[in-house]
């Protein structure tokens, strides 16, 4: 919906247009955006900050792992995520990395252990997944092949390179009008982002990285886990998302949800 609210406005001249982001014939055109997701099971706590996602109009994209093991009122919780216009994603049965698995089974295999009961579990509970997120990152060019038979994109994770800071790291960037070729877009973590234990997660790290989207005409993706204060499990504060949401909507930024992605 969001997407066709977008192209009418371009439609209308109103919009954002910038090298290679007109719309043409009619084909819907991304805005230049922030991609947020958080990975696992934390669905009290994603709940707990619908309010702060709502009061910035963001939209996020929460892959789930274990799908099997969900509490009746966690699948309740993501129905309500789900209703509030937020994606649901896959991220496996048993949380397994891929290249664990892949040193004693097939690709076909994994994917037979780990990616379709999940989707189907997830289709069962009500859910359309669009995307899968792997669990550590962990892929190789065959489970990319073989997913993306499955989805229309996969977020694969990593840090930036080098020493750089991210947003000197063009690879995490991408012109709107590429990530419908782009099967896997790549993420960047933010757990810990502001926590003194981890310097290099830092929130003008991240805010520079908004900031040359914005400017540059980009899409970036970013991921996380709990959204809490202490845990459990990786987590990133609720102040830091807070900060993360203002920026990125005081510069014009979309917040695409994965379903969103061409
Ligand atoms: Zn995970």
């Amino acid at each position: 919906m969001r997407r066709y609210i977008w192209s009418m406005l371009m439609g209308l001249g109103l919009g954002w247009s910038g090298p290679g982001g007109e719309a043409v014939g009619g084909t819907e055109t991304l805005a230049p955006g922030v991609v947020l997701t958080f990975d696992d099971a934390f669905v009290q706590q994603w709940e707990a900050v619908l309010p702060l996602f709502a009061k910035y109009g963001a939209h996020a994209t929460f892959f789930v792992s274990g799908p099997q093991k969900l509490s009746p009122a966690q699948v309740e919780g993501l129905h309500r995520l789900a209703a509030a216009g937020h994606a649901v994603g896959c991220h496996s049965w048993q949380h397994l990395p891929a290249a664990d698995v892949l040193k004693t089974h097939t690709v076909d295999e994994y994917v037979a252990l780990e990616v379709t009961p999940a989707l189907a579990k997830l289709r069962e509970l009500g859910f359309e997944p669009t995307c899968f997120g792997y669990p550590n990152s962990s892929r190789t060019p065959e489970t990319d092949a073989a997913l993306l038979r499955l989805f229309r994109h996969l977020r694969i994770g990593g840090m930036p390179k080098d020493g750089k800071g991210l947003a000197a790291s063009d690879e995490f960037f991408l012109k709107p009008d590429a990530v419908a070729q782009h099967g896997c877009l790549l993420g960047k973590g933010m757990d810990y982002t502001g926590d003194e234990r981890y310097p290099e997660r830092n929130l003008p790290d991240l805010v520079a990285a908004l900031e040359r989207a914005a400017a540059q005409g980009e899409v970036l993706v970013l991921y996380a886990h709990n959204i809490a204060d202490h845990g459990p499990g990786h987590h990133l504060s609720p102040a830091v998302l807070e900060a993360v949401l203002a920026k990125a909507k005081d510069l014009g930024l979309a917040f695409h949800t994965y379903d969103d992605l061409p």
